[in-house]
């Protein structure tokens, strides 16, 4: 702790075992007299030299020499955190990282909470909540996709149609306010259809956003897929075709598949959970049974069913009864086997279902059936940097639209209540204030960074 109270914090930067590099960290006042007491090069000391410079040295403390390093520094503002701070370049490796650590914790700092240098640089105002969370999407992404969106939201894309949101509905607060303190044959007369209109057009703006919340959950969580359909339909084979590899067993015998398969991939950039179930149909064998059951949940809480049917037999009764329990708008028919002559031309599902055909075994009609699996997700077609908000933001926002929904109600009545509704007014104003963190609270603050790793 130095004069200003603030506590200088340290933390190992990079991830733990065998490494090229492993990096500590150190934020506060006390982060360039720190690296005095423990480095040892040639030249000035650290804490004369200017931001930006960096040192080749040893870190050495009473247990001796710790690693041969490099010695990053950085002067306040221009730091991740907007403090004073200092990077220290070992080896990779956990040994010698942890012994320069600990010389730094002896030498005056403090072990970093999860998210403690991210949480500095909100609170010092380099970054809003909006753009810390997005650090924490973009150390988490799994597709080059959910990087860009969240590299985008770092960038400030997201908190700018936050702000403005915020900003629009301040000003129609204001006028509302305004015209509280006209008497009743002063006031403008168009004035409460004025703000009215107003705030008509902030809530289509709300939409906008809260309509990016779909994408925004697929690149963050991944969608899930289920493929179901009677035994021996293709299924392992549909699965195994569209991650490129064997991985489901396929033989020509009914039930082979009895529990559940679950296997990642990436259709255009966006995570998905594929699931290969066991059949649907009732079966004697308590496994089997067992496997079913597990295919049954699954469909339930999939974002998408494909229903695969062999498009060479004869469409069953369990067929029909299967397909009145699924949901048309998240299934899609596959109707497999295609390189197989026809079985029945036609086909006796109502037109409104999503029908393909494919031929799993030779790799046709899957780039059909991932465009489609797209649509039920609700991903137009690779629109590519697009800001995306996430449950938090949605939760919010809906609250706050909620807000704003009933003000432009009090203002659209034949006596309109101008008070009420800027009441309601200041109300979506806070809500929206703590999405990006003009309102905050520690509760919220750790709520969100303490989902970081330590030295983020
Ligand atoms: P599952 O029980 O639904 O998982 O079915 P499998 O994937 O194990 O396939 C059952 C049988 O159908 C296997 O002999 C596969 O080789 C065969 N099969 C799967 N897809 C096709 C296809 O597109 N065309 C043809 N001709 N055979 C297929």
């Amino acid at each position: 702790m130095t004069e200003s109270g603030i506590e200088t914090i340290a933390a190992i930067a990079t991830a733990p075992g065998e490494g090229a590099v492993a990096i500590v960290r150190i934020s506060g006042p006390a982060s360039l007299p720190i690296a005095d007491r423990i480095f040892k090069g040639k030249g000035p000391l650290p804490s004369s030299r200017p931001g930006g410079s960096f040192m080749h040295g040893i870190i050495a403390g009473a247990e001796g020499i710790a690693d041969e390093v490099i010695l990053l520094v950085y002067r306040a503002p221009r730091s991740y955190t907007r403090e004073d701070a200092v990077e220290i370049q070992g080896h990779g490796g956990s040994a010698a990282i942890k012994r320069i650590l600990r010389e730094v914790l002896e030498a005056g700092a403090r072990p970093a909470e999860p998210g403690e240098f991210t949480k500095r640089a909100f609170l010092n105002g380099r970054i809003d909540l909006v753009q810390a969370e997005a650090v924490l999407d973009l150390i988490r992404a799994r597709t080059d996709r959910a990087a860009q969106a969240a590299l985008e939201q770092i960038s400030g894309h997201l908190s700018s149609a936050f702000n403005r949101l915020y900003d629009n509905t301040l000003s129609a607060c204001g006028d509302l306010e305004a015209s509280l303190d006209f008497s009743e044959d002063e006031m403008p007369p168009s004035l409460m259809q004025d703000v009215a209109a107003h705030l008509k057009g902030i809530e289509a703006d709300f939409k906008k956003l809260l309509g990016s919340w779909d994408e925004g959950h697929i690149l963050r969580d991944g969608a899930s897929v289920t493929i179901a359909g009677k035994p021996n339909v293709g299924k392992s084979t549909l699965l195994n075709a569209l991650l490129g590899r064997e991985r489901a067993i396929v033989t020509p015998l009914a039930g082979t598949t009895r529990d559940t398969i679950e296997e990642q991939m990436v259709i255009d950039g966006y995570p998905v959970k594929i699931i290969d179930t066991a059949g649907l149909r009732d079966s004697s064998c308590m496994i089997e049974n067992e496997g079913i059951r597990r295919a049954r949940d699954s469909v339930e809480q999939s974002d998408v069913i494909i229903y695969v049917i062999d498009g060479s037999t004869p469409f069953s009764k369990e067929d029909a009864q299967q397909l009145e329990l699924l949901p048309k708008s998240k299934t899609i028919i596959a109707i497999n086997k295609s390189d197989l002559p026809e079985y029945e031309t036609n086909k006796p599902y109502a037109s409104d279902w999503s029908v393909i055909n494919i031929s799993a075994a030779r790799r046709e009609g899957l780039q059909e059936l991932k465009n489609r699996i797209l649509r039920i997700l609700g991903i137009q077609g690779g629109l590519p940097h697009r800001a995306v908000i996430a449950e938090r933001h949605r939760r919010l926002l809906i609250s706050a639209h909620k807000d704003i929904v009933e003000a432009d109600l009090l203002l659209s009545r034949i006596t309109p209540d101008p008070a009420l509704a800027a009441s309601r007014l200041r109300l979506a104003l806070e809500t929206l204030g703590s999405v990006t963190g003009r309102v905050y609270h520690e509760e919220l603050l750790n709520n969100i960074f303490s989902r970081f790793c330590i030295g983020k």
